[in-house]
C-alpha cells in the first residue's frame, strides 16, 4: 500500500472515528451491529508475497479485533444473521488456501489464545502437497499443509472448510459435473479426510461473478451451510445469512482499521450480486472498486490487478466487464 493512500485512510479514521463509535453504538443497540469477517492466507516471516502477513503484524491484527469486538465463530456470525440480532460488533477469523507456514505460528497462536478459526483448504493441493500454479509460475514452490496437520487443527478445535478441490474459478466452469467435483466431491473428500462434518465454503476468487446462481443452488442442495465470498463487504442484520461477506485482513493496518471502524460508504459501494432473475452484471459505470478486494489472482482470472489496488482511482480493470465474466 503506498504511503499517501496510508496516510489518508489514517487521516480519515481521525476524522471520523468518533461518529463511526456513535454509529456502531446506535447500531448495537437496535441488534443491527455489524459483523465482519476477517480472510487471511498465509502468515509467516520469510518469503513473503502480496497475501502473505508477518506474525507480528497477524497478532497487531488479532489484538486490535479482541480490543475492540467480539471474536466469534463462522457459526456464530451466522446464527446472528439468521435471527437477525447482532448486539455487539463482532468479528470472525478465517484462512483460505492452506499454507503450510500457518501451522508454525498463527494457527497454533488463535488456538492458545481460544479464537475461533476457520480454515479453508483446497482438497487437491492438500491431498498431493503440490504447491499452487501460480507460486510456481511466480518462482515461489510454496509449501501446502499436510493432511495430518489439517486432522490435527481440527482436533485442536479449528473449524476446517472447503476452498474446492483445485482452486478452480467458479465463472469458468461450464458444466455441472465440474461444479459437482469443486464443490460436492471436495466437500466429502474432505470430510473423510478429517473425519468431520464440513458446514462453509469459501469460493475462491470469491468475486460476485464466481458466486453465480449455479454456484450457490449447488453448495445449497449439497447441504453446505454457508458460502464464503471474499470481495470486501460488512454482514449486515438483513443480509442472506447463506452468503458471508469476507474482508480481507489487509496487511496494512490503517487499511483494517478502516475496514473494522465501520466506513458506512462502503455498504453504498457494494456490488450486486448475480441473480436467477438478473445473470448478468450491469454494466454501468461503477464505484464499488474503491476497495475491493479478494482473493488473490490464479489463472484464468481477469481482475488480478484489482485485488490488493492501493489506489483510490478506478483503474479500467477494476469495471465490472474486467470480471471476465462469462454468460
Ligand atoms: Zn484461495
Amino acid at each position: 500500500m503506498n504511503i499517501l493512500r496510508s496516510l489518508a485512510l489514517n487521516a480519515r479514521y481521525a476524522m471520523f472515528r468518533r461518529k463511526r463509535a456513535q454509529r456502531m453504538h446506535q447500531l448495537a443497540q437496535q441488534n443491527r451491529a455489524p459483523l465482519s469477517i476477517l480472510f487471511y492466507h498465509r502468515v509467516a516471516d520469510r518469503c513473503p508475497n502480496d497475501w502473505t502477513i508477518s506474525n507480528a503484524k497477524f497478532v497487531q491484527h488479532i489484538e486490535y479485533c479482541r480490543q475492540h469486538f467480539e471474536i466469534i465463530s463462522l457459526a456464530e456470525a451466522q446464527s446472528r444473521l439468521a435471527s437477525r440480532y447482532s448486539p455487539r460488533p463482532a468479528v470472525a477469523i478465517t484462512f483460505d488456501d492452506g499454507y503450510a507456514e500457518n501451522m508454525e505460528f498463527a494457527i497454533p497462536w488463535l488456538i492458545e489464545n481460544e479464537i475461533p478459526v476457520t480454515y479453508f483448504v483446497t482438497t487437491e493441493n492438500v491431498r498431493t502437497g503440490r504447491s499452487f500454479l501460480h507460486d510456481e509460475e511466480a518462482g515461489q514452490r510454496l509449501a501446502i499443509n499436510t493432511v495430518s496437520e489439517i486432522r490435527a487443527a481440527a482436533d485442536s478445535g479449528v473449524e476446517i472448510g472447503v476452498h474446492s478441490a483445485t482452486h478452480a474459478d467458479f465463472n469458468t466452469i461450464t458444466t455441472d459435473s465440474q461444479l459437482d467435483a469443486e464443490i460436492v466431491d471436495a466437500r466429502m473428500d474432505l470430510e473423510m479426510m478429517i473425519g468431520r462434518r464440513i458446514d462453509y465454503l469459501a469460493v475462491p476468487y470469491g468475486m460476485p461473478p464466481q458466486l453465480r446462481p449455479a454456484v450457490m443452488n449447488k453448495a445449497k442442495e449439497s447441504g453446505i451451510r454457508g458460502i464464503c465470498s471474499a470481495y470486501g463487504a460488512y454482514n449486515m442484520v438483513g443480509n442472506d445469512p447463506f452468503h458471508l461477506r469476507r474482508i480481507h485482513g489487509d496487511p496494512d493496518f490503517s487499511r483494517l482499521r478502516n475496514w473494522l471502524s465501520f466506513d458506512e460508504r462502503k455498504l453504498r459501494n457494494e456490488p450486486n450480486m448475480l441473480t436467477e432473475d438478473n445473470p448478468f452484471f450491469d454494466d454501468s459505470p461503477s464505484d464499488f472498486s474503491e476497495d475491493l478486494q479478494s482473493d488473490r489472482p490464479i489463472g484464468s482470472a481477469n481482475y488480478g490487478s484489482v485485488l490488493h489496488s492501493d489506489d483510490t482511482s478506478i483503474p479500467d480493470s477494476l469495471t465490472p466487464h474486467a470480471l471476465n465474466l462469462a454468460p
